[in-house]
Order: C-alpha cells, then structure tokens, then sequence
C-alpha cells in the first residue's frame, strides 16, 4: 500500500466527519463522498452525553458546542397521568464532575454545522451518491450515481440507516420497522401557555402498557437563551404505509396518543403549529463489519432506536476507534486493525442497541456509568469496554 493511502469515506453525518477530523489530525488523506447537494438544516434536536462530549473537546469544538446548546439542569422522568417525578437524574456540574464533560442537548442541524466546521471544507465532495464498490487488488473503485468514478486504499461506510456499503457487502436488506413512529417539532417556547417546570422530561407511559402499545414523549431546550422547544415522541403506529423518509403530523393524531396524559405535557402538545413523524428502524446485528478494505461505522452497522439518545454517540465512539485502529496497525494491515476495531465495539453498540430497543433508560432510578463512563480516546483496545452491568 501507498504510504499516505487515500481513504474515502461514505457520508458527511454524525459519525463520517468526526472519523474525517480524527484522520486529517494524523495527517491522512481522506475525502468524504456524501449523496446530498447541501447541507440542510434538519428539523431537530439531539442529546450529547458526556461520552460524545470526549470526543468533540478532541476535535476541538466542546467549547461552541456548550455556547450554543444547553446543559440541562436535570432529566426530569414524570408519570403520564398525575405528574409525579418517577425519577430525577442531576446533569449540570454532576456529569463533568463524574464523567469529566458534561450533557448537552442543541439542535441538531447545529451540531452538524459546527461538526462540518473540524474538516477544510474541500474534503466534502457533494452530489456524489455511492452506488457501487468494485475491489481491485491494491484499491478499491467507487461509482456514483452522476457517472464519475473514484479511487480508495480504504473504504469506510458511514452512509447510515439505509446504507449503500452495507448493501454491497451483505446483498440488499431493507432495515426492520419497529412498529413505533417519532413526532419531532421545534417551536418557540412562548407558544406554551403554561410553565416548562424542567429543562428536560420525559413523560412516560403506564407501566401497565404492553410492550407494544408503550409511549412517551419527550420535551426539552436546544440553546441556552431556553427560546426554542424540542418535541420527539415514541408511540406505536401500526398502520405506518411503509418507506423510510417522514411525512407530515396530523396533530390532531398526534394530541390523541396522548389522551388522558398530565396537562403540563398537552399544554406542550396544543401548543405544536405543525410536527413532522418518523418511522424508526433498526437491524438484526450483522455477521461481519467489514470486508477487504471496506468498513462499516454507526447506523450503517448497528442502526438502533433512538431512546437512549445514543446513536451518533456510538458513531462517533466507532470513528475514535476505529481510527486507533488504524493507527495501530499502521494502515497497512487492514484486516488486523478492522478485527481489533469489531473486537472492541461490537459488546458495546449491541448493549446499547437492546437498551435503546428496551426504552427503560433513565424511567426509574438508573446508573448510567457504562454509557456515560466511555472513554473512547484512551479506553484500551480490544477488550469489550463500556458494556452493561460492567
Ligand atoms: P447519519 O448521521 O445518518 O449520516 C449518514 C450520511 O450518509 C448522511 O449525510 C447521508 O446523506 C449520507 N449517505 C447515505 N447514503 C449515501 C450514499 N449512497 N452515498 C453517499 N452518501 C450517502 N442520536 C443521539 O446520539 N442522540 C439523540 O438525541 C438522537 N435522537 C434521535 C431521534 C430520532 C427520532 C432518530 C431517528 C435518531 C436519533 N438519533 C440520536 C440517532 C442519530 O441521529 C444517528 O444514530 C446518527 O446520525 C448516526 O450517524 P451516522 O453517521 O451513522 O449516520
């Protein structure tokens, strides 16, 4: 292999730039091929434990991040019906002090841009859609769908839930709908006629709920001036009529999921001009991460349910890792480095895959030190770090 290999990476999301910044600091060659014209500024917000938080005070950025988001007092869990706290974790000040970088919540599209910020702007080359991967001996050939061809010593698929590495790899497999949908709005907090008494709640189903039939909805603050609200809910839909993109909220649907819950959450909801509602997918676990010179990261590997507020967490944690890795073997022994990377990830984004699957993070009295405790700057490789009841 050359000495500097050229690594392409597929996707400029939450888990393909932080692995671009983490290479360009050791001087790598990289380019990221993502299929959109742009960026747009998607409508939502995002959690940012203290495990992710690591990882951005190393690609520099903790600092804005805490400027323009908001660290919340405390997660506020309450029952459906009379209100009553079913538990209250303490986050500000708590979580730098026990786990040394705090929880944020931000608007996503936020984070993206100060994310998009780490890397010279030339290693994006947008409109470029992967649709197929040819290995050669010595490299592999990368086609988009606008007709060009690109050339990689080292593959790496952040291309997300309904990723097109994966696809190539392991032969087509639509992801598994769950059964449950998201509604997500972001609205100016004066439209509530009513005090917002936490900075974040989740507001929970009875415990009585079937599995199935379990919902919740969870309302917080993306900055730090508390002017801009953040709804996104977990509730089943049974009649979703398949496809994976989101189509517009009937709010009067939406409001009558939640019939009968505590006023302080339906003052929220009538509150909502117009919400947007997801399907929510995930995968069984794949029999292999990589191939050749190819690699999978994030929601391409092990896409998960978003209710631990942990899944660009975990694709930043593999982007740490893996680059390690990399390092490690000295990008000359691929194999080695994606066998030790797999070795020392997989134990922990399944764990975090059936707690998020489970929804029970944080509903009673929890500890959150697997998850929060992760250190993916200087956990040792290839043990099974992080992982739950460890
Ligand atoms: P993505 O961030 O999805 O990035 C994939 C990129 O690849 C995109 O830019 C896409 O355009 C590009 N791409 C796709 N296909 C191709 C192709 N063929 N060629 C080129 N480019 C391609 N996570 C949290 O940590 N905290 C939260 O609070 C949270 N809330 C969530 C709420 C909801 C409702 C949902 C659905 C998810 C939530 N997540 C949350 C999960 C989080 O958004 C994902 O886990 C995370 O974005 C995964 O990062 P990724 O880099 O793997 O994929």
């Amino acid at each position: 292999m050359a000495k500097s290999p050229r690594i392409a990476i597929i996707g400029a999301g939450l888990g393909g730039i932080p692995a671009a910044a983490m290479l360009q600091a050791r001087e790598q060659n990289v380019t990221i091929y993502e299929q959109a014209p742009e960026f747009t500024r998607l409508g939502a917000g995002i959690n940012l434990g203290p495990n992710i938080m690591k990882i951005m005070r190393e690609i520099g950025i903790e600092e804005k991040l805490r400027h323009i988001g908001i660290e919340p007092e405390s997660w506020a869990s309450r029952e459906w019906n009379t209100g009553k706290m079913q538990f209250e974790f303490v986050m500000k000040g708590a979580l730098g002090r026990d786990y040394g970088a705090p929880y944020l919540t931000i608007h996503r599209g936020d984070f993206h841009a100060v994310l998009v910020e780490t890397i010279p702007p030339e290693t994006i080359q947008f409109g470029k859609r992967l649709i197929g991967m040819d290995e050669k001996e010595t490299f592999v050939e990368l086609s988009f769908d606008d007709g060009t061809k690109a050339e990689a010593e080292v593959v790496i698929g952040a291309d997300g839930i309904n990723s097109m590495v994966r696809d190539i790899l392991l032969g087509p497999e639509e992801p598994t709908y769950t059964g449950f949908v998201a509604h997500r709005s972001i609205f100016p907090r004066a439209l509530i006629k009513a005090p917002v008494l936490h900075d974040f709640t989740k507001w929970w189903s009875d415990d009585s709920h079937e599995a199935d039939d379990d919902r919740h909805m969870i309302v917080y603050y993306l900055d730090r001036s508390r002017e801009e609200i953040y709804i996104v809910s977990g509730v089943p839909d049974h009649n979703w009529p398949g496809g994976t993109s989101y189509v517009e909220a009937d709010l009067d649907e939406m409001i009558s999921v939640f019939d009968g819950f505590h006023d302080d959450l339906m003052q929220v909801l009538y509150a909502c001009p117009s919400a947007t509602k997801w399907p929510l997918f995930d995968r069984k676990p794949l029999p292999l991460w990589s191939e050749g010179r190819v690699v999978l990261l994030g929601d391409a590997c092990h896409p998960m349910k978003p209710h631990l507020g942990q899944g660009a967490a975990m694709a930043a944690e593999d982007a740490v890792i893996l680059v390690r890795c990399l390092e490690h073997y000295g990008y000359e022994d691929l194999t080695s480095a994606f066998a030790l990377y797999e070795t020392s990830r997989k134990a922990r984004t399944s764990d975090v895959q059936v707690h998020s699957y489970n929804n029970q993070w944080m509903r009673h009295e929890t500890n959150p030190d697997w998850v929060f405790g992760y250190d993916a700057i200087n956990q040792e490789l290839g043990i099974e770090a992080g992982v739950a009841g460890g």
